[in-house]
């Protein structure tokens, strides 16, 4: 199990990202590297960074093989986001797995697996006398995403959201992705529009997703 704050082998050094809260920087960075959001400075997707203010918290559990992808739309999400929080693991403990899932004050907000129903998994029904949700989101791979479901009963167990009517998506960089699924990015976006009932607010970041997109499709086909 690996965290944001530890169980990396590789040694780190840390800095401090806009939202003031510490990153952890491989030392290895080299001048060529953007500092802020640690692409290569010709792939640098600070410039994309949208500010969100979504009212709806959100954690963010990546899979450990997400972390180096290039192509990966959690940076941009973490680098827009005002609130959320960020775990890198597969099988985590199961007592810090429980406080993320709490958050910072546990009780006052209901976990909520954003992850397609199924006959055995509770469906998340907003409550509005209720604590407001906490939105989870595993990004990962189809494949590890089952994985981590299977190593963790604790988000087994979590009400599910699923995405009602999800729009197609921007997401054609990577070869693995199939018509219907969402990048990381636009199913959060949905779904804390579907929660929060306010699609605008998104509606800037998405478009900020599409010129990133634009812009890796570019590099590729420079590449080519
Ligand atoms: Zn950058």
């Amino acid at each position: 199990m690996a965290t944001q704050d530890g169980g990396s082998s590789r040694a780190t050094s840390a800095r401090h990202c806009t939202h003031g809260k510490p990153i952890k920087v491989p030392f290895a960075v080299t001048r060529a590297t953007c500092a802020h959001c640690l692409r290569p400075a010709r792939a640098c997707l600070c410039g994309w960074a949208t500010p969100t203010a979504n009212r709806v918290e959100v954690l963010l559990l990546q899979h450990p093989l997400e972390t180096g992808h290039a192509k990966n739309s959690l940076t941009l999400l973490r680098l827009s986001l005002a609130r959320h929080a960020v775990a890198i693991g597969e099988a985590f403990a199961p007592a810090l797995l429980q406080q993320l899932l709490d958050g910072p004050e546990p009780g006052k907000t209901q976990p909520v697996l954003l992850y397609p129903g199924a006959p055995d998994a509770p469906t998340f029904l907003p409550d509005p006398h209720g604590p407001p949700p906490r939105l989870v989101v595993l990004d990962a791979t189809w494949r590890k995403s089952r994985k981590m479901l299977a190593l963790n009963p604790a988000l087994q167990a979590l009400p599910r959201l699923s995405l009602s009517a999800p729009p197609p998506s921007q997401y054609l960089i990577r070869k693995a992705h199939k018509p219907g699924q969402l990048s990381t990015l636009e199913a959060v976006c949905h779904a804390l529009a579907q929660l929060e009932g306010d699609a605008a607010r998104y509606r800037p970041l998405l478009q900020a997703f599409d010129g990133f997109v634009a812009q890796q499709m570019a590099f590729r086909d420079t590449a080519d």
